[in-house]
């Protein structure tokens, strides 16, 4: 599998406007994009840190999975995305390698990525996000596994 770089951490909140303020007054950093991905029930906020983001996780309904992620565990970091080349040759990579998959292709998430989780039970408890973007996929670069 190709890995980029850390494309963004996710991070469960229970209040998207209060994470926001500690986001911007606290760190400095500026929110760019609030944006709701109905299929996922949650609102997302960005904030650029160089290369890499934070994006800000709210539920938007109490049966979605950020709420039930809250509910057991607390708000906190939820999961880690890494930038791959392409998403479903990094998934299939992965089920190569005997790891059990969340999605078996990729779907979309925020900001119009290609995106895919693996599941903790095969990364050492932390959530795994693979994502591409457009650009990313003119220069296709063939990697082996
Ligand atoms: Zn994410």
């Amino acid at each position: 599998m190709n890995t980029n770089y850390i494309e963004h951490i996710g991070i469960a909140v229970t209040d998207l406007q209060e994470s926001i303020a500690y986001y911007e007054d606290v760190l400095g950093l500026e929110c760019y994009a609030v944006e709701e991905v109905a299929d996922q029930k949650v609102k997302t906020a960005f904030f650029r840190v160089g290369q890499t983001k934070i994006e800000l996780l709210e539920s938007t309904s109490p049966e979605g999975p950020i709420a039930k992620f809250i509910e057991k565990r607390g708000p906190g970091i939820h999961h880690i995305a890494f930038a791959v080349n392409d998403v479903n040759e990094a998934l299939s990579c992965a089920k190569e390698k005997g790891l059990k998959l969340i999605d078996e292709t990729s779907r979309k998430g925020a900001e119009d990525l290609d995106i895919a989780f693996l599941h903790p039970k095969s990364t050492g408890g932390v959530l795994t996000e693979l994502c591409s973007h457009w650009e990313m996929k003119l220069n296709d670069i063939i990697f082996p596994c």
